[in-house]
């Protein structure tokens, strides 16, 4: 997959869509209207704006700290989806996912032409515990490819080669000379570039290396979380079928959204399990 369409350009809210543009994130701080120009008004209205940041900042903390105990509290989250548990509870209470449906997926399919990632209501890997693979199982088993090989002939600016990759595939082709005759190294990095489109793709055959495949192909297209969605799956915007996936789980959100409320409600208990994993490190995967 080209490199252009790469991680994080896109962002999700808490609320509302689970898509981004990197144009419309630009767009956050828009000039005031009505600006008071005396003194003692624009004191008065810094002061104003401080405490408005501060409480956003601290309102951000308290939902980052809710999705990392989310991610490791809710473990039948996946669960739950899998059996369609969403139905009922979008048949209780009025959600964006059926009431903007339509715009939800004109953005997703925004995707077709702009770079950005979605982020799924699946829980990414932990990192800190070996049980957490749920959501990315459950991604694979609905996950269907198209075969088009929109990732594979795309022009781009290249494809990284992760330790590893470059000698596999070497070994594939019988020589490292030839292999090299198809990348380019970037000195700055210290990593190997397969050049784009990707010479290995045929469009009759389709992937010629596909057993020996660059990491990055094989999980394609899982991309690393989203720096707002840090403990959920995010998937390339580009790739038709993760766009379909996309949409199809649009009314997943209602779960985690539902555990996350449950999770701010008890968030000042004393016997709140919070103090449990407040140490421990809450970095997530793939
Ligand atoms: S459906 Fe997605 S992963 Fe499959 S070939 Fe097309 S772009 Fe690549
Ligand atoms: S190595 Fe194979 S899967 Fe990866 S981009 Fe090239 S043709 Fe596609």
């Amino acid at each position: 997959m080209p490199e252009g369409h790469s991680p994080g350009s896109g962002a999700a809210k808490d609320q509302g869509p689970r898509v981004q543009s990197r144009k419309s994130l630009d767009q956050s701080g828009q000039g005031r209207k009505h600006q008071d120009r005396s003194g003692r008004g624009r004191k008065a209205q810094d002061q104003r704006g401080r405490e408005q940041r501060d409480q956003g900042k601290g309102d951000q903390d308290r939902i980052l700290q809710v999705k990392k105990l989310c991610h490791r509290l809710c473990p039948d989250c996946v669960g739950r989806k899998r059996r369609g548990e969403h139905r009922d509870l979008l048949s209780q209470r009025p959600h964006w996912s059926v009431l903007r449906r339509e715009e939800q997926h004109r953005q997703i399919d925004l995707g077709e032409r702009v770079p950005f990632d979605i982020a799924l209501p699946l829980p990414a890997k932990d990192r800190g515990f070996a049980d957490t693979a749920e959501g990315i199982e459950l991604f694979r088993e609905m996950f269907s490819c198209q075969r088009c090989g929109r990732c594979c002939f795309t022009p781009g600016a290249g494809l990284m080669l992760e330790k590893g990759d470059y000698e596999r595939i070497s070994r594939f082709l019988g020589s490292r000379k030839k292999l090299r005759a198809l990348c380019r190294y970037d000195r700055q990095e210290g990593v190997w570039i397969l050049k784009q489109p990707c010479p290995f793709y045929d469009r009759s055959m389709g992937c010629t290396i596909y057993p020996v495949r660059p990491l990055t192909c094989t999980q394609y297209p899982l991309h690393p979380p989203l720096k707002e969605m840090p403990f959920h799956l995010a998937v390339d915007a580009f790739c038709p079928a993760a766009r379909s996936l996309a949409k199809e789980t649009l009314g997943w959100w209602i779960i985690c959204e539902n555990n996350w409320a449950r999770l701010l409600q008890n968030m000042d208990s004393p016997r709140f399990p919070a103090r449990t994993y407040r140490d421990r490190e809450m970095t997530a995967d793939l």
